[in-house]
């Protein structure tokens, strides 16, 4: 069980069951959205993933993307993908432990800034994760 939430606290969330998958993601819209050089995501089935405390509010930040945050703070919490219905991904920086949760591989290190020099040895892929 991972659980987490933003940093004012109103909302919080737990996620049951193990994580499809965890990235590092380089793009330039999670820059944005987030004010940070790169965002870590835990992709879980999205019935795994349950708010227990507040609620967030969303924003469409390309066709088919939504991103939801806290209001009150302003802490980029989730994002969903209409191609991928089925997982939500969760901002790994907002569990309780995001050492639990870490990184399997580097996305869209196409759009990575230029200072930064990846050398954990995890694989690196220039878009999107390859289709399985
Ligand atoms: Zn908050
Ligand atoms: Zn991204």
């Amino acid at each position: 069980m991972l659980t987490g939430g933003c940093l004012c606290g109103r909302i919080r969330y737990r996620i049951s069951g193990a994580p499809i998958g965890s990235t590092v993601c380089h793009c330039v819209d999670c820059r944005r959205a987030s004010g940070a050089p790169f965002v870590g995501w835990v992709s879980v089935p999205r019935n795994a993933f349950q708010l227990v405390a507040g609620a967030t509010k969303t924003h469409m930040s390309s066709p088919g993307v939504e991103r939801a945050f806290c209001a009150d703070c302003g802490t980029p919490l989730t994002y969903r993908h209409a191609a991928f219905a089925g997982e939500i991904d969760v901002a790994t920086g907002t569990l309780d432990r995001p050492d639990d949760a870490p990184p399997d591989n580097h996305t869209w290190t196409s759009q990575k800034l230029a200072w930064v020099q990846l050398a954990d040895g995890l694989p690196q892929y220039p878009r999107a994760l390859p289709e399985p």
